[in-house]
């Protein structure tokens, strides 16, 4: 395996030659260039596809340079190098400019790992090495108006038909599904079988006849998420994801990834936004309050130990060993930074956040500070967190939940499918 060091020269020439190296001036300053913080870009369709082109256009520079996945197999294009290789990538990339790479979060983070553990090899070759050179965008297709924190509820159906299978139903908080070339759905395959044992995963094509897509305006401003119907969609029998009926296991497989991705910091509380955060203290004369010091050296803290724990979770990962309970933890402990850390600038900007002064770096957090809450629901609950830590490592008995015989039964809301 290439050396560490060997490695970083590869990447330090592969950036000069094809990027921009940001200039010291071009990197953060308190009241220079664009003061827009966003968890969701809001951008209007024409917007977004020229950033989605830019986006896939450096992808595929990267892939064909043999740095488009640096951790992944040779055989579809990875080059089987260590997560401490991968952490050399992003560190040198992010010094230059490169264009947004927000679009692949979910086809990389999530659905690709779940291509690889659970499709045929058929499959594989159709989709990993076109996902990771950017040619394929992927969303996830699990929430379903009656089916969220209990996910197993999911009433979309799958039925077989030769070599191909029948979906029909609807899902709903699909981010990205707009711009999406194919999406990984779970959907019923066996009414008849107790609920977590009749589900299968699929890739469907978001294109073929019957897929219907509807945006969902949310209170950023911005539509970002839609709701997908699918009439009578076929979707061939290579493109199931694992054994018909085993769903759940696919299923599991993909929302360990994502709270892997939220708890790294696809959030609000990225070190970035966190000394944002400080710079804006300083330049409204607060640096020497101490309560307002306080306030920060938490959030700071919080933001160092957040970034080792997500560390050793993607690293194990990256090695190959299935996450376990510690990604709920992550996926707490990074929304409540988040949490903290939008709730400390909306009280050091006061009315600013709201009433649109003009003044540089104020009303320009709105965005942040009204997308971040829905990082509490993103990817199971903080509630369904909370069950999940309290059963799997705190070692509590289980949350009794509506298809559990209790004698609380009445007094539950729902169930954590998600956790089971
Ligand atoms: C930013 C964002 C992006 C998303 N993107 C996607 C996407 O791309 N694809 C996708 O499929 N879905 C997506 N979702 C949907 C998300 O997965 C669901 O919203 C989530 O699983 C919760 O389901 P629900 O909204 O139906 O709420 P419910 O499950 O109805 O929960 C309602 C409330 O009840 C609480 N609750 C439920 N069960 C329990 C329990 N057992 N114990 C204690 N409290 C409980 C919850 O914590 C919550 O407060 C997204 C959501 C958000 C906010």
């Amino acid at each position: 395996m290439i050396g560490i060091e060997e490695f970083q020269t590869e990447v330090t020439s592969f950036l000069k030659a094809n990027a921009e190296e940001k200039q010291a001036e071009e990197r953060f300053v308190w009241g220079r260039g664009s003061d827009k913080v966003a968890m969701f870009e809001e951008r209007d369709r024409a917007a977004e596809q020229a950033s989605l082109a830019a986006a896939k256009s450096w992808r595929a520079t990267r892939f064909d340079a043999g740095l488009g996945w640096i951790t992944g197999p040779p055989e579809y294009g990875g080059r089987q190098l260590s997560a401490a290789h991968q952490r050399a990538y992003d560190q040198l990339e992010s010094s230059y400019d490169v264009p947004n790479q927000s679009f692949f979060i979910i086809g990389l983070g999530m659905v690709a790992p779940t291509i690889l553990a659970h499709s045929s090899s058929s499959a594989r070759e159709r989709y990993l090495r076109r996902l990771y050179r950017g040619d394929l965008v992927a969303c996830q297709l699990f929430s379903e108006p009656g089916a969220g924190s209990d996910l197993a509820s999911l009433q979309t159906r799958a039925e077989r038909d030769g070599e191909e299978w029948v979906l029909t139903g609807q899902k709903v908080w699909t981010s990205g599904a707009q711009y999406s070339d194919i999406g990984e759905i779970i959907a019923r395959t066996d009414p008849d079988l107790p609920k977590h044992q009749g589900l299968t995963g699929f890739i469907v094509d978001m294109r073929a006849p019957g897929v219907e897509i509807r945006p969902l305006r949310q209170m950023t401003g911005g539509a970002s998420f839609n709701e997908v119907f699918f009439n009578e969609v076929r979707v061939p029998d290579d493109d199931r994801l694992g054994d018909v009926n085993n769903g759940w296991a696919v299923a599991l497989t993909t929302l360990m990834n994502e709270r892997a991705a939220i708890g790294a910091g696809g959030g609000g509380g990225g070190v970035g936004l966190v000394a944002r955060a400080i710079e804006m203290t300083k330049a409204f004369g607060l640096a020497d309050d101490p309560l307002v010091r306080q306030a920060l050296a938490d959030i700071v803290i919080r933001s160092r130990v957040n970034g080792y724990t997500n560390q050793r979770a993607l690293d194990r990962i990256r090695s190959g060993q299935t996450p376990g309970p510690e990604l709920s933890i992550a996926k707490l402990a990074g929304t409540e930074l988040s949490m903290r850390l939008t709730d400390f600038v909306a009280k050091v900007l006061g009315p600013k956040l709201i009433a649109d002064t003009g003044e540089w770096g104020t009303y320009s957090w709105g965005q942040l500070v009204m997308g971040v809450p829905g990082l509490r629901i993103a990817g199971g609950s903080d509630e369904v967190m909370r069950n999940i830590v309290g059963e799997r490592v705190l070692g509590l008995p289980k949350d009794p939940g509506i298809d559990t015989t209790s004698p609380f039964r009445e007094l539950k809301v729902g169930t954590q499918g998600q956790s089971a």
